[in-house]
């Protein structure tokens, strides 16, 4: 097996749950960009099934290597760039990597795909991660189903698009057996503290201001992360060629509230007498441009015909990041610091 972007954040959740389930052999190619952490797998670091690639996905000479070394039964497709306001300020990344990496990793599955024995050729599947945010927005009904055409309003969004077509072209014309997950916001343990929900439990452990876009009216679908594992797994084990599965958490919140629901979390776990509320801390700030209104999927098929189901749901879910975030400082503070990666993180690289 092997999983692209595994020392990120949904990445690490795949390779710890496929150690954990007894997979023969997990290769994680990562080039460890700044998101890259190899502290988020050292539950499995050790395990003899467990190997580490540090490779760049557009980097085809060493994909040809990686790929003739481990032989892999299957991929699983997930380093990307994937921070919106990242992709704003600098879209070039973006580009590079989720869509030429992407190319580069087809063409080598492709490449690898087609020497196989017809037996495992046929056993071969390249499992695609990618978001709902390919669909653009919702006004204040409806859900995004899997022929919601596509419409991406940030350059994330557009790159993760065009990703997500060249895998629907090489399933086509090569006939690679390709499947694509279009996903929408996973949170939970491990999570880069850039993203809101882990920026929100720092900066309110830390009493610095909790930032929020516009009036965070914007909704989002939150899923935890490792049912987004599941539902990775049972794609690859049970999905059908050529099929979309959207996944999501039947957990649509409004940003504000998400920020009021951790705070509350915070008052709770870690009581803070100079602060007070951790309400007091949230500030608004200048909306995102292209800002998407709500995001929701309809994970009707997954759950028929998968058999996937969420095991966490949403406030359990909330409460056990805040709690892991409060109990696991050896982690982000060494993210923070820039430990984890030999360097020091800027501010603005975390607002
Ligand atoms: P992340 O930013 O936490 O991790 C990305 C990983 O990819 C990092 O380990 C990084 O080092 C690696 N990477 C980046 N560029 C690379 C390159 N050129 N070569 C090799 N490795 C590289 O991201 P995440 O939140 O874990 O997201 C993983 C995937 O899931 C992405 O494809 C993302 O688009 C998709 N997704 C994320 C969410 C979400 O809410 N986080 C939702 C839906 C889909």
């Amino acid at each position: 097996m092997l999983v692209t972007g595994g020392a990120g954040f949904i990445g690490s959740a795949v390779v710890r749950a496929l150690v954990a389930r007894g997979a023969e052999s997990v290769v994680n190619v990562d080039k460890l960009t700044y998101a890259g952490n190899l502290d988020s797998l050292q539950e499995v670091s050790a395990d003899p099934s467990y190997y580490f690639e540090c490779v760049d996905v557009c980097d085809q000479g060493e994909l040809e290597r990686v790929f003739r070394t481990h032989s892999p039964t299957a991929v699983i497709h997930l380093a990307a760039e994937s921070h919106v306001d990242r992709s704003i300020d600098g879209p070039d990344e973006f580009i590079r990597t989720n869509v030429g990496g992407t190319f580069s990793v087809l063409q080598e599955a492709r490449r690898h795909w087609t020497s196989l024995p017809p037996a495992d050729a046929e056993r071969f599947r390249f499992v695609h991660v990618s978001t709902d945010e390919v669909f653009a927005s919702l006004g204040t009904g409806g859900l995004f189903t899997d022929v919601t055409p596509y419409d991406p309003s940030s350059p994330y969004a557009g790159s993760k698009a065009a990703g997500d077509h060249l895998v629907r072209a090489w399933r086509r014309t090569y006939g690679v057996p390709c499947l694509v997950i279009n996903c929408s916001n996973n949170y939970g343990p491990y999570q880069f503290p850039e993203k809101l929900i882990p920026l929100t439990i720092l900066n309110g452990l830390a009493d610095e201001p909790l930032p929020v876009y516009g009036r965070g009216e914007n909704v989002r679908d939150w899923l935890y992360v490792d049912d987004h594992a599941d539902a990775v797994l049972a794609v690859l084990a049970l999905g059908r060629v050529g099929e979309t599965y959207l996944v999501g958490g039947d957990s649509q919140r409004r940003n504000i509230d998400v920020v009021r629901e951790v705070c509350a979390l915070l008052d709770e776990l870690r009581p803070d007498a100079a602060v007070g509320r951790h309400e007091s801390l949230i500030r608004f700030v200048a909306d995102r441009p292209g800002h998407d209104f709500r995001y929701a999927v309809d994970a009707s098929r997954i759950r028929r015909e998968l058999r996937w189901a969420l095991s966490v749901p949403f406030d359990s879910g909330l409460r056990k990041t805040v709690t892991w975030y409060v109990e696991n400082r050896w982690w982000w503070e060494r993210v923070r610091s820039g430990v984890y990666r030999g360097e020091r993180l800027g501010l603005d690289a975390r607002r």
